[in-house]
């Protein structure tokens, strides 16, 4: 199946016209409402309180200001949930997705999870994103989309369109869940997905904002959905008993796991955990809705990643105490396994138990794998203190972890520890700050984002992306102890290539100037400096009216 059938089924186009399909589900068959023109009825229709104003956002897109859609959403009657985004990931430097639409978090999420079905309304071309990203990264499921013109924005027709596809889409056969999602132009237009039934033939309703003018990174959206799921599990376990998860087996008290990590790392912590008669229990955001009351019924919350503030907020509701940081390393270990031992009330003599058991074997396969070289690292995707502990640990000499995420008191433990051992930790970093730091430091490898990379390279400096060459390995206990190793230090031995490389295309030019040229051109500095300067200006000029907004 090709990508192009693949956008063309998520977008409701009638995806069995197309020869060859070949259909993973059949979330597709769900009837799509082309969003008709609400016509002379809208007039009869029961407006809500949302649509019709003066707020709303029809029209406005990533063109439009961060602050004009915001002021739009809030008129709309977003402003409460907008006022819990600004707490809960509060901004800073990197106070815009400066990578891909955060919405992209919160739909992987919902396309991971068993029996659960997604629905995105926003402009179409967020839509096209979002699914062609999502396919990328083999999601082999199709995504609804309800899709809204002017008229059925200010109307109301639009939220009646989304009723109608979850009321069509809620079949308790093949859902347990679906995911409603409001991109930018619905949350500022105030479409209200709170609105819409909490259940449908035992189907449950989720409905999520997820804009980009209120949340900073795709990591902080994959909270948002988790939270919602959370909250509506956690309600579900108050008013009565519920479904035990499928993987539920041990009957040891369990360490619920946040944060999503590389496939073998919950095992290896099982095993760490077995000497305190603790056992690992789920990962949130979990697989299958039913994990969901395992996760909350853990012993303790293991904030692995420590970013998902609206998560947390759900566990301690729920009464479950929550411990930062994460078993990487030899320190890094022995301290959450006590920290994970003091909280579920384990015995001095086990939790001295299972540090036995499991710290000589992670000294040993560091003191095996050692990397040798100076490291910068940067990443958005909520691991970058833990990866960087390794690496030390390891005996890397690491200058500057940068992430995206923002600071929450649950990697203050990781932060004092780093920053004890000489590196410096920008949170909310932006890409000049690791860009910068990469030039500061000159190291011998950089790890980071796409376009960190490309820098690197482009100045002979060795690179790996942090996303799929670094976070998609085992890092916890033992496992994760060497596992880095190999491809650190392969990566950095790759410096001569870079710098053969780099004298083969030596004299080729740079920037403007890069390519085989008869005469090199002329870059006009003067003719640039006026344009750049007539460009400020418009630029400042407009600023005083709005800022830029999403992507
Ligand atoms: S951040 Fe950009 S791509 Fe994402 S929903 Fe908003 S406007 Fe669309």
């Amino acid at each position: 199946m090709s990508k192009q059938d693949d956008i063309l089924l998520d977008h409701g186009v009638s995806g069995n016209d197309h020869v060859g399909e070949v259909v993973y589900d059949d979330a597709g068959a769900a009837p799509v409402t082309l969003g008709e023109v609400a016509g002379g009825d809208a007039a009869q229709r029961p407006a809500t309180e949302e649509h019709a104003t003066e707020g709303s956002g029809d029209g406005m897109g990533c063109h439009a200001g961060a602050d004009e859609m915001r002021r739009a959403a809030e008129k709309a009657g977003k402003s409460e949930i907008l006022a819990q985004y600004a707490k809960d990931y509060p901004q800073g430097p990197h106070d815009q997705p400066q990578s891909m639409c955060p919405a992209f978090g919160s739909l992987r999420v919902g396309l991971r999870m068993k029996r659960t079905a997604t629905i995105l309304s926003g402009s179409a071309c967020c839509v096209y994103g979002l699914t062609f990203t999502s396919h990328f990264y083999g999601a082999k499921r199709s995504v609804g989309y309800v899709p809204f013109n002017s008229e059925t924005l200010v109307t109301g027709k639009l939220f009646e369109d989304i009723k109608e596809a979850v009321e069509k889409t809620a079949d308790p056969d093949k859902y347990d869940a679906i995911v409603v999602t409001n991109l930018c132009v619905p949350t500022a237009s105030g479409v209200p997905l709170r609105l819409l039934p909490k259940e449908i033939n035992g189907v449950r309703i989720i409905g999520i904002d997820v804009p980009g003018f209120g949340v900073p990174t795709h990591a902080e959206a994959k909270d948002i959905l988790a939270g919602a799921m959370l909250n509506y599990a956690r309600r579900e376990a108050e008013e009565g008993p519920v479904q035990r998860a499928a993987s539920d087996r041990a009957d040891l008290p369990k360490v619920t796991m946040l944060g999503e990590m590389f496939p073998a790392d919950p095992i290896g912590i099982g095993q760490m955990l077995a000497p305190m008669g603790l056992a690992a229990g789920p990962v949130a955001p979990t697989r299958e809705w039913r994990e969901l009351y395992a996760a909350l019924d853990g012993a303790v919350v293991a904030a692995i990643h420590p970013f998902y503030t609206a998560s947390i907020r759900e566990f301690e509701a729920a009464g479950r105490p929550v411990v930062g940081s994460a078993p990487v390393g030899r320190d890094g270990t022995a301290a959450w396994l006590e920290a994970i031992g003091e909280a579920c009330g384990v015995a001095r003599a086990q939790i001295d138990a299972a540090k036995n058991a499991s710290l000589g074997a992670i000294a040993g396969a560091l003191g095996a794998c050692p990397v040798k070289g100076r490291i910068t690292l940067s990443g958005y995707e909520g691991s970058e203190l833990l990866v960087a502990r390794l690496l030390i640990e390891s005996g890397a000499d690491v200058r500057y972890v940068g992430t995206a995420c923002p600071r929450t008191k649950w990697s203050d433990g990781d932060r004092e520890w780093l920053e004890a051992h000489g590196a410096q930790v920008q949170y909310r970093a932006s890409l000049e700050q690791d860009v910068a730091a990469m030039e500061e430091f000159q190291p011998d490898l950089a790890i980071g984002t796409t376009p960190v990379v490309q820098k690197a390279k482009e100045k002979a400096t060795p690179a790996l992306y942090f996303t799929n060459l670094i976070s998609a390995r085992p890092l916890m206990g033992p496992a994760g102890a060497g596992s880095l190793a190999q491809v650190v230090n392969a990566a950095i031995k790759s410096k001569s290539r870079f710098d053969e490389m780099r004298a083969f295309f030596e004299g080729v030019g740079e920037g403007d100037k890069a390519g085989v040229w008869e005469d090199t051109p002329d870059i006009h500095g003067d003719f640039r400096r006026k344009q750049r300067r007539k460009l400020e200006i418009k630029a400042k000029r407009e600023a005083s009216l709005e800022e830029p907004v999403g992507c």
